[in-house]
């Protein structure tokens, strides 16, 4: 019997057996959807805007043109929007009550206070409008309203890092099925990023040119490549941690969402589109989370490259994944490509 191949991140310290031998194809993993109860009212729906805080910023459709706008703090809510950014009412981190507040945000090395923003991006009127699915110009929108969120809470003195993702069906962490993202605006930087980051520079300092540039290079014509289009290219990592997983990384180099030019927003929705649909058909329509990773500021300039990364949901990681970092992964990241490959062109 071959051996399993043990294969390293390029970025982290970390390893992820990639399970050959029992190796699945990725239709193994279609199932049936689960029933999910429909409830009653749907608190991010056309019509419930009450339901919800007060509009932090609105797409709205007005006489074929599309304006940036906020819900008024009294009265009547506008029912016409495109895009619609909530804070979220169950906040992991709240922004900060007096400005001495940010004084206090880490109190030392080990503690400080949650001080940050948590917001809930409504996607679409359209409860089911999810990306897989979405009409172009509506995914170029909320592409762009990323943008927007991106540029204002970046510029607050305590956000050091924002996250921004996307939790998609029930067994992923999404509690409302109306098409979602958050976006969460922290004190600190995630540790992922740090990582990543500090790799990153060290390759910088070594090779005088960045990773993710030359990692572009080399997928383009490689067995993990997905697909691409002018301003984007779809990988399969080489030790992807979750069956499936894909990442899409700009051509252009740069640190950060926060200066996409209208056609890089349409490039990346198309790449978006195509790889979640195909995701979609390949496995009956599973689970998935997402997420930018990014830099804010220009400390990481010539090094860090943002990227998209995208974990289907197909796996449970049990003892040995949680007690170790370890992870074995059954759907070899090749195949996983090839099978993508098959379904896009
Ligand atoms: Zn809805
Ligand atoms: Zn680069
Ligand atoms: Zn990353």
């Amino acid at each position: 019997m071959p051996y399993n191949e043990l294969r390293k991140d390029y970025l982290l310290d970390r390893w992820v057996v990639i399970a050959t031998e029992r190796s699945r194809r990725p239709t193994d993993f279609a199932k049936p959807k689960p029933e999910t109860a429909k409830t009653a009212i749907c608190p991010l729906c056309v019509g419930n805007e009450h339901m919800t805080p007060p509009a932090l910023m609105l797409y709205l459709k007005e006489n074929g043109e599309i304006i940036k706008s906020q819900d008024p703090p009294v009265g009547e809510r506008p029912k016409n929007w495109l895009i619609r950014d909530i804070p979220n009412l169950y906040s992991a981190f709240s922004p900060p009550k007096q400005s001495e507040d940010t004084k206090k945000i880490l109190i030392n090395e080990v503690f400080g206070y949650a001080v940050g923003h948590h917001e809930v991006l409504i996607e679409s009127p359209n409860h089911d409008e999810d990306p897989a699915d979405a009409k172009l110009p509506q995914l170029e929108l909320l592409i762009n309203a990323y943008v927007d969120r991106y540029r204002e809470l970046s510029t607050k003195p305590y956000v050091k890092f924002i996250s921004i993702f996307r939790n998609y069906g029930l067994d992923a962490g999404a509690s409302l099925s109306h098409a979602h993202s958050q976006i969460i605006a922290t004190p600190i930087v995630a540790t992922t990023i740090q990582e990543e980051q500090k790799a990153s520079k060290e390759y910088y300092d070594h090779h005088g040119s960045c990773f993710f540039c030359n990692l572009i290079k080399k997928e383009a014509n490689g067995p993990r490549f997905v697909m691409e289009n002018d301003h984007f290219l779809v990988t399969t990592p080489y030790a992807s941690i979750n069956p499936l997983e894909f990442h899409i990384i700009p051509k252009k180099h740069v640190q950060n969402i926060s200066a996409l030019t209208s056609s890089e927003i349409k490039g990346f929705a198309e790449t978006l589109q195509a790889s979640l649909k195909a995701l979609k058909n390949l496995v009956n329509d599973p689970p998935y989370n997402y997420g930018f990773h990014q830099v804010i500021g220009n400390e990481a300039k010539d090094c860090y490259h943002w990227h998209l990364e995208v974990y289907p949901k197909l796996a449970t990681w049990a003892g040995f994944e949680k007690s170790t970092g370890i992870y074995i992964n059954t759907v070899q990241p090749e195949i996983a490509a090839e099978s993508f490959r098959k379904i896009i062109h």
